[in-house]
């Protein structure tokens, strides 16, 4: 631990991963922190890079697999304390990349704050959220960010506006990077409106999504080819509905949705994965692109055609 001597209120070593993660699965970060505030940020990432660790940065672990070795290096989590004020100044709202996203999405809703509903159901963080572009048929998030702040794994700040974050489908050009803060515009609505468009939308994800099971959401991003239908129907159409692969399964209600059983581990995930998508790189000539993040598992694992 002398790399982080001084630190140990919010620095710890060997931390199970699993606990951390939607899916439940997966082994330790060598070295985990939780940083109470921007100063004691860049005195952790300051000694990372003294030490040349990598980093990786953690939300609440909705869209990630760990793999059951863990992750050598530093870990790092922003604590909801230090991390997730948020301030709103008629319709310019500050947030803080620590804060829930459905924690934010409901403020809004009920406090007359419209156009983040598009955002409902969809579980993690604010700072992740961005990093992803977290969305769907209803929106993303980019599309109401004026400005996002943080800092580089070096430790040195940036402050992007919307155009240089580089928001596409489920991702950005903000990979690499720690959000600390964004500002976003939103429309005044009536709360009656919004919540009865939260609600719907929130039925329609409970109708068609295992939102009880450990997930991570769509594993497989859509394909953008013009004409090539969504992942979900590519694997539901080869029959993988309910297949499994050790303690990892497709789930029923929707097959991009790849669900852990009591007892799996993070390669039975990664088994499957690439069963799905060799049957339908090899029956359909589609090569499915993950939508999740993956630490600590080679792409060959996970089916990758690697050249
Ligand atoms: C039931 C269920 C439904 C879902 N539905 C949707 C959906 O409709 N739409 C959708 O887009 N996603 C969906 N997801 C996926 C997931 O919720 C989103 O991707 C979410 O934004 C991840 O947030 P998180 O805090 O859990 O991130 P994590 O899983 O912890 O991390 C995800 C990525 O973000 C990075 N990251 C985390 N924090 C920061 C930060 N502060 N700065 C920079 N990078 C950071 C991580 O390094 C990692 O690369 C769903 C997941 C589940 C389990």
């Amino acid at each position: 631990m002398n790399w982080f001597r001084g630190l140990e209120s919010f620095v710890r070593e060997n931390v199970p991963l699993a606990a951390h993660t939607n899916y439940r699965v997966g082994g330790p970060a060598e070295f985990f922190a939780e940083p109470p505030g921007e100063e004691a940020l860049s005195m952790v990432l300051r000694r990372a890079n003294d030490a040349a660790l990598p980093v990786r940065m953690l939300g609440h672990g909705t869209n990630l697999l760990v793999g059951d070795a863990g992750v050598k290096g530093l870990v790092l989590r922003l604590p909801k304390k230090g991390f997730s004020e948020l301030r709103c100044n008629g319709t310019d709202l500050s947030v803080g990349a620590g804060h829930s996203l459905p924690g934010l999405v409901k403020w809004a809703s009920l406090s007359g704050c419209g156009g983040l509903e598009c955002l409902a159901g969809v579980p993690g963080t604010v700072g992740a959220a961005l990093r992803m572009n977290a969305g769907g048929k209803y929106g993303e998030i980019g599309a109401r960010i004026t400005r996002v702040q943080g800092v580089n794994l070096d430790g040195a700040p940036f402050s992007y506006s919307r155009d240089a974050c580089g928001f596409v489908y489920r991702d950005s050009g903000l990979k690499g990077r720690i959000v600390t803060r964004c500002e976003m515009v939103i429309e005044e609505s009536a709360p009656d409106a919004s919540l009865t468009s939260l609600r719907s939308i929130l039925a329609e994800k409970a109708a068609t999504q295992p939102l009880a099971g450990r997930s991570a959401g769509c594993v497989f991003k859509n394909p953008r080819k013009f004409g090539t239908p969504p992942a979900s129907k590519l694997i539901d159409e080869l029959g993988l509905k309910g297949f499994a692969s050790g303690g990892a399964r497709v789930s029923h209600k929707h097959a991009n949705f790849l669900v852990c059983d009591p007892g799996a581990k993070a390669a039975d995930m990664a088994s499957l994965i690439r069963h799905i998508r060799e049957r339908v790189r090899s029956e359909r000539g589609v090569a499915l692109e993950l939508e999740i993040e993956v630490w600590g598992l080679e792409a060959e694992a996970l089916g990758a055609q690697v050249a």
